[in-house]
């Protein structure tokens, strides 16, 4: 606490993100990064941009703003998923473009909370999201996942100002369907005919989980937030965006307007525009990790495991009843081993573990570690 602060930042709770350690010692399978490189044509568009060809000094492009539009990825974005650029939001990662929707789309309370629905998200689930709200002031309410950790979309039929669901959910990895009954769609259904938003953060459905991207055109309330952090292999660059309804990214836009017109920068722009171009490398890239996520699911369950299924680059896993592990407990046995897993602290999810998916390597290690921790 400092006297320095005021009211709003003595009050924040701010996220904690994943250790990254500066020696490269770790095997590290804490943040749910990608564990190949990303497409070549994105370094290569990184690259000639800082290079400085025709004649131009190096660097030169970065003396100029980036466009404030960012029309050349919002259009890479939009042919990718089959959209109009309208409809694309571009952002500093994805946590920027779910930081702005909350901010432009939830009903905060004007004194204490009295009279303001709240914004509705799973008990068990990004754990950014309470964050924001408590950021923005909005009333919010935990709906609490079913006791297999399956989401329930006819919870969440109470008065609400929104809802935000991961799908797949993090951190356990469970994906809903999109179409029929218990499906997103139902969901955004509900919640338009009140007039309310429905963001559905899909960080990790290149994994595994069907997209909510369709529903669009029929869904005007309906957000999908996407990030390249996880299936494009580019954490370290700090790019996302939203796709919505023009509507929307137009209410996104005010709210980015008025703090800083320029969230991607040049070299952000250029590399994000060439990697979600590049579906055919993307898609084999993520298709070896999904086959390792289910070689190391299966090998974990042999272990005597609990693991949730996954559609997502990570595992939720529970350590065998009869070896008397914790989480905590397995999250630090690991670590003496030189690998960094993901231990949450919090009711429910305690006696659990994220293990984001590494190479085969990384996580053949991984299950002798567990192995030999069981003995
Ligand atoms: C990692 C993650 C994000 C953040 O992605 P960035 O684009 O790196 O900001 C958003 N949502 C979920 C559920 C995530 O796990």
């Amino acid at each position: 606490m400092s006297v320095f602060w005021n009211s709003r930042t003595r009050g924040l709770l701010p996220y904690v993100p994943g250790e990254q350690p500066k020696d490269r010692a770790f095997i590290k399978l804490n943040t749910n990064e990608n564990p190949y490189p990303p497409s070549p044509r994105a370094v290569e568009a990184m690259r000639r941009l800082l290079a400085g060809e025709d004649g131009r000094p190096a660097g030169e492009s970065l003396r100029l703003y980036p466009d404030p539009v960012c029309a050349e990825f919002r259009e890479a974005a939009a042919r990718a998923y089959g959209v109009r650029p309208e409809q694309v939001f571009p952002a500093n990662g994805s946590d920027e473009a779910l930081a702005f929707a909350f901010g432009a789309f939830f009903e905060g309370a004007p004194s204490g909370g009295d009279g303001v629905q709240p914004l509705l998200f799973p008990d068990i689930t990004y754990s950014f999201y309470p964050v924001y709200a408590r950021l923005w002031g909005l009333p919010f309410r935990a709906v609490p996942l079913r006791e297999d950790f399956s989401l329930c979309v006819g919870d969440y039929g109470i008065p609400a100002s929104g809802a935000v669901i991961a799908n797949p959910n993090a951190p356990t990895g469970r994906a809903l369907p999109v179409d029929g009954e218990g499906g997103l769609s139902s969901l955004a259904a509900a919640l338009l005919e009140r007039g309310r938003v429905l963001i559905v953060d899909e960080a990790y459905a290149a994994f595994g989980a069907e997209s909510a991207v369709p529903l669009i055109g029929r869904f005007p309330n309906l957000l999908t937030v996407h990030t390249l952090s996880k299936s494009a292999s580019l954490a370290g660059l700090r790019a996302g965006f939203a796709i919505g309804s023009e509507e929307l990214v137009e209410g996104l836009f005010r709210i980015r307007d008025s703090f800083n017109s320029y969230t991607m920068d040049r070299i952000a722009l250029a590399g994000a525009a060439a990697a979600v171009a590049d579906r055919a490398y993307y898609d084999a890239v993520n298709g070896k990790v999904i086959a390792t996520r289910e070689r190391t699911a299966a090998a974990l369950a042999a272990l005597g495991f609990r693991v949730l299924p996954s559609q997502a680059n990570f595992l939720c896993i529970r350590p065998p009843e009869d070896s008397g592990l914790g989480g905590n407990a397995l999250f630090l046995a690991l670590r003496e081993r030189g690998i960094l897993a993901r231990y949450f602290n919090l009711p429910r999810i305690r006696d659990y573990l994220r293990v984001s998916i590494g190479t085969d390597g990384d996580m053949d290690a991984f299950l002798a570690a567990c192995a030999a921790i069981l003995g």
